[in-house]
């Protein structure tokens, strides 16, 4: 747990107010081999956000999106299989290739 918490050191802040996210406020949702889904609560402002890693030769990849989901809606998606984890991967990936900042194409 200790390693994974290490990955994300570099991304834990909040998209919305730039607080210094808790790991104790991480989910984790998915995790397989070469991408890890979790969903990240800010304790100062209360929004949420969506985290994708992926790893790839590259290097890893990570995006966050802001969600109004809370930790347990987002869980019932990934789980029911509403949409798959894989599923938002390629799209964001697509979208941050292609458009550069996610956060100002969701605002
Ligand atoms: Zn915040």
């Amino acid at each position: 747990m200790k390693n994974k918490l290490n990955k994300i050191d570099f991304l834990a802040k909040c998209a919305v107010c730039e607080n210094s996210l808790d790991p104790a406020n991480i989910t984790l949702l998915e995790e397989k081999e070469q991408k890890t889904t979790m969903h990240i609560s800010c304790s100062k402002c209360n929004s949420s956000v969506l985290v994708f890693l992926s790893n790839s030769q590259a290097g890893t990849l990570s995006i966050g999106v802001a969600t109004d989901l809370d930790r347990s809606e987002v869980r019932a998606k990934v789980d029911g299989a509403t949409i798959s984890a894989d599923e938002i991967i390629d799209l964001y990936q697509f979208v941050a290739e292609e458009k550069g900042d996610l956060r100002q194409l969701l605002k």
